[in-house]
């Protein structure tokens, strides 16, 4: 099967929040870049077992390995990647549980992501089985390679290993698996998406940029009242802004623990209150 088809053909999107990808997934062939690589993406998935899903974007859709016992960063951990079918772009941020009886049902999470760079060709290297490449992501760096096991008796699937070339980034002491486990999109764990989180935590972001956005005015109007403090009613009002500001600052950084990018707003919250 073409593109996505395969895909396709194993999901229900009436019952599984998943993308179905936009018809331009398909016909990314049309606008494919000179340049190769792309976005990469690792997915932890707790399916029936627990394993990692390595995407590489090519020519409008997601090559996908599912790495049984995740990435390692120790060249001499050579890990099994089944090559499975291409996912379409739109997956890369999928974050969610997968319904009981759909295919590959159990949550997933978007556990590492960033930009990959084949070395040559990257089609050729598919087809030849072996690519060789760069990550540029928040857990995996340096070089890696991919490459493809010659198929033994009767085995139908694609099997591939994943091995992290000896490099800068290479380490040998440290399971990333184990001291990195959360997802780099949202800060969830596999358990908090399971335990439907997910649509909380959006909640969550929402309530935050209205506060946020509250604590914000409170705390120009606070510096701009100390700035023309002429009038005699000014210092209650000022008073009451720098009052209503810092409660909302304690209770914007109170949810921005569960949301990630807040720091610097409110540190600049922080510094106006301040001066
Ligand atoms: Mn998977």
């Amino acid at each position: 099967m073409a593109g996505l088809d395969l895909y396709r053909a194993k999901r229900d999107f009436s019952r599984t929040g998943e993308p179905e990808g936009a018809p331009q997934s398909q016909s990314g062939k049309a606008k494919a870049r000179k340049a190769h690589g792309g976005a990469f993406v690792v997915h932890k998935h707790a399916a029936r077992r627990l394993h990692y899903d390595l995407r590489l974007e090519h020519d409008g859709v997601l090559w996908s390995w599912a790495v049984t016992r995740g990435p390692s960063l120790d060249p001499d951990e050579k890990r099994l990647a089944v090559h499975v079918e291409d996912h379409p772009l739109e997956y890369g941020s999928f974050e969610g549980t997968i319904p009981e009886g759909q295919y590959g049902a159990g949550s997933v999470i978007v556990w590492d992501e960033g930009r990959w760079v084949p070395e040559g060709d990257p089609a050729f290297g598919l087809e030849k089985g072996h690519l060789s490449f760069m990550l540029e992501g928040h857990k995996l760096a340096g070089q890696w390679h991919l490459v493809r096991l010659k198929p033994r008796r009767g085995e139908k699937r694609d099997n591939w290993l994943l091995i992290k070339v000896d490099d800068a980034a290479a380490r040998q002491d440290e399971d990333i698996l184990e001291t990195a486990p959360h997802s780099v999109a949202s800060g969830l764990s596999i358990e908090d998406i399971a335990a439907g989180k997910a649509a909380e935590a959006a909640a969550g972001a929402t309530a935050y940029q209205r506060l946020w956005g509250l604590t914000l005015t409170g705390a120009y109007l606070a510096k701009g009242g100390l700035v023309d403090a002429g009038d005699g009613q000014q210092p209650g009002r000022i008073a009451l802004c720098r009052f209503a500001a810092e409660n909302l600052i304690s209770e914007t950084a109170a949810l921005k623990d569960r949301i990630i990018n807040g720091a610097d707003a409110l540190a600049a919250a922080r510094m106006l209150l301040a001066s």
